[in-house]
């Protein structure tokens, strides 16, 4: 058996051409574009140029963006006054903080303050609790990217022992959580899980989030099963994945490349939040809405 390549990146392409037509429906009816705001702080370069990359994406579809850029000294106090803004202002739909912030930066308190009706990553509290319940809120990009491949590949999920690696906040815990609303059995493991080997060989869906270059090899993979490799690490200057992808392609049924595999569906996925929150919202009509 050889493994389907997922391919990310014609997939996100898809689904960019789709945001594009739902924004220019917005448009064409007379209502602003829908507005993404990123506030990016300190000068980490990766961080920078993942928000340049956002940028760009939000303006092939129509989108509104705006980065907020700010040094790496700021306090806590002043990016609650900058978020504080940004809920307060009705042309904002989206508000999206670049993680990770600066050390001094109290992190827990940033995240409760985006508005729960603008935190397109969905990591405000009450949004990750209302997804814990199982409703259908604004989930972080890359789980539910992750989530699309699966759709899009007809990868069956419910009923699917999955297994989860990893369990930060950003993506192994969400991830779990979706993999759980769609019916899946799930089981989430991390750096104290005991034989990961064995563990791994047991799932349908199996989906690394580690950051630990070709950990993944066969004898972690059960024939036929579907692997997503989250996991992105610069080695040499080249980006690697979580998965030997040579020695994991003749026994997985379905399996991501590193690149043009989660990483593309990451950014379309926030093009999509961004829409669906603005959506929500009702995409308020402005001074460009014909008054005859
Ligand atoms: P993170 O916060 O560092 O979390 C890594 C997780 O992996 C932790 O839960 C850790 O366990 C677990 N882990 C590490 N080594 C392990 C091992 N040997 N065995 C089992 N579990 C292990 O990272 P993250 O933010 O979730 O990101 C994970 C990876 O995905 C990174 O490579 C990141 O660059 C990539 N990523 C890619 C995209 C994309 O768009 N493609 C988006 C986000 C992240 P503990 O909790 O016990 O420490």
């Amino acid at each position: 058996m050889t493994a389907t390549i997922i391919d990310g990146k014609s997939i996100a392409a898809t689904i960019e051409d789709e945001v594009t037509a739902q924004v220019a429906a917005i448009v064409d009816a007379g209502r602003r574009a829908p507005s993404l705001h990123v506030v990016l702080c300190g000068d980490d370069p990766a961080s920078a140029a993942y928000v340049r990359s956002k940028g760009k994406a939000c303006a092939r579809v129509g989108i509104t963006s705006q980065t907020h850029a700010l040094p790496a000294t700021t306090t806590t106090a002043e990016l609650l006054e900058l978020l504080g803004r940004l809920n307060q202002d009705d042309t904002v739909d989206a508000v999206l903080v670049q993680l990770p912030l600066p050390g001094q930066i109290d992190q827990d308190a940033v995240l409760l303050a985006v508005a729960v009706a603008k935190d397109v990553d969905g990591l405000n509290p009450t949004n990750y609790g209302m997804l814990a319940q199982g409703r259908d809120v604004v989930a972080s990009c890359t789980p539910r990217g992750c989530m699309e491949l699966l759709a899009r590949h007809h990868v069956p999920v419910s009923g699917a022992r999955a297994v989860v690696l990893g369990r930060s906040v950003l993506v192994g815990r969400p991830l779990a959580v979706l993999l759980t609303n769609a019916n899946a059995t799930v089981t989430v493991a991390h750096s104290k899980t005991r034989d990961l080997a064995a563990l791994c060989r047991e799932a349908d869906i199996l989906i690394s989030a580690m950051g630990r270059p070709g950990l993944i090899g066969a004898d972690f993979v059960k024939p036929g099963a579907c692997v997503i490799d989250v996991g992105t690490t610069r080695v040499d200057d080249r980006l690697r994945g979580d998965v030997d992808f040579d020695a994991v392609l003749p026994i997985a049924g379905w399996l991501t490349p590193v690149p043009r595999g989660v990483g593309p569906m990451t950014i379309v996925m926030l093009l999509r939040n961004t829409l669906m929150l603005a959506r929500a919202a009702g995409v308020v009509t402005t001074a460009a809405v014909p008054t005859s």
